[in-house]
């Protein structure tokens, strides 16, 4: 029998918001089944809390 270093390799993940792939030990953010890496942050998180964005002076609720 032949042993081999060989493993299965893992499907790459890829950013959902521009497509690059995540490299093992890079950070990335799973939200609302979107996937987004250090660069796409603020867009998805903007995204995210969309409803709780207010203008001052324009709000509603006061
Ligand atoms: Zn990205």
């Amino acid at each position: 029998m032949i042993y081999t270093r060989h493993r299965p390799r893992r499907r790459a993940l890829r950013c959902t918001m521009c497509g690059r792939e995540i490299v093992r030990g890079e950070e990335y953010w799973f939200c609302s089944g979107r996937l987004a890496c250090a660069d796409c942050f603020l867009e998805l998180a903007r995204g995210e809390l969309a409803p709780c964005r207010e203008v001052c002076g324009r709000e509603e609720w006061l």
